[in-house]
């Protein structure tokens, strides 16, 4: 169970599924063959306390969240990450973006990928928050700013969290790169320091995820409804 500003440690395990393959992370059988071994996260335990940050560095970090604007931060594992091949369904059917920005797929990690590289982390931040947005079917100048602001507040929070020593924080926005009016893809990005995948383009289920942590989630079944806003920063 994920708490805020808490931080666990990750113990490493292995084990083998039904017809001997390598069951995936968060307990899911990858059903992939040739599935990379990935170090197992044991999940089953609780978070601990001690994974070698201070008080003063815990609130640093909370400071730095609540300064770029999000309402709050849930530190999780990296094994409480739900991953899922049918959010890439999601994005291949059913959204305009697909194919046309560098930050959705195909061009953004497959599954096997993000799976990979969520095994060389311990512990990442769920930044939350909540909006309403009526101009969220629409493609409007309002729609975009608000795409903008979150995707630089989490890429700002990245390189402050870099600053402060997590050299391998991670940040992954949600829903697709917004900073140019279209999209350069297949070109070449016109500012490739502010490029991240989002997070559903790398297959999390973000929803699940936030609901495991005990959390729930409110969507919008109207335009005037507020909804859940959130980002995932992979911090070490
Ligand atoms: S910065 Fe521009 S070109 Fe690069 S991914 Fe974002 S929208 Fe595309």
């Amino acid at each position: 169970m994920g708490k805020e500003m808490d931080f666990g440690h990750e113990e490493t395990f292995r084990k083998t599924g039904r017809n001997g393959t390598e069951v995936c992370r968060c307990g899911q059988d990858s059903g992939e063959p040739n599935m990379v071994d990935l170090p197992m996260s044991d999940c089953s335990s609780e978070p601990s306390p001690s994974a070698g940050l201070s008080p003063e560095a815990l609130a640093e970090i909370n400071r730095m969240v609540k300064e770029q604007g999000f309402q709050e931060a849930l530190a999780l594992r990296t094994c409480e990450i739900v991953t899922a091949r049918w959010v890439g369904l999601k994005c291949r059917y059913g959204c305009a973006n697909y194919g046309t920005n560098w930050c959705c797929p195909p061009a953004a990690p497959s599954l096997q990928a993000t799976r990979e590289f969520l095994s060389e982390y311990s512990i990442a931040l769920l930044l939350l928050g909540r909006a309403t947005n009526e101009h969220f079917y629409r493609n409007s100048t309002v729609k975009r700013r608000r795409q903008i602001r979150q995707w630089k507040r989490t890429v700002s929070l990245e390189r402050k969290l870099f600053l402060m020593g997590y050299y391998k924080a991670f940040g992954l926005p949600s829903e697709s790169c917004a900073l140019c009016k279209k999209c350069s893809y297949p070109g070449r990005c016109k500012f490739p320091n502010e490029k991240r995948p989002s997070v559903e383009a790398c297959s999390i289920d973000v929803l699940e995820t936030i609901k495991r942590l005990g959390r729930s989630v409110e969507l919008a079944a109207n335009v005037k409804d507020s909804y859940n806003t959130f980002s995932l920063m992979l911090l070490f």
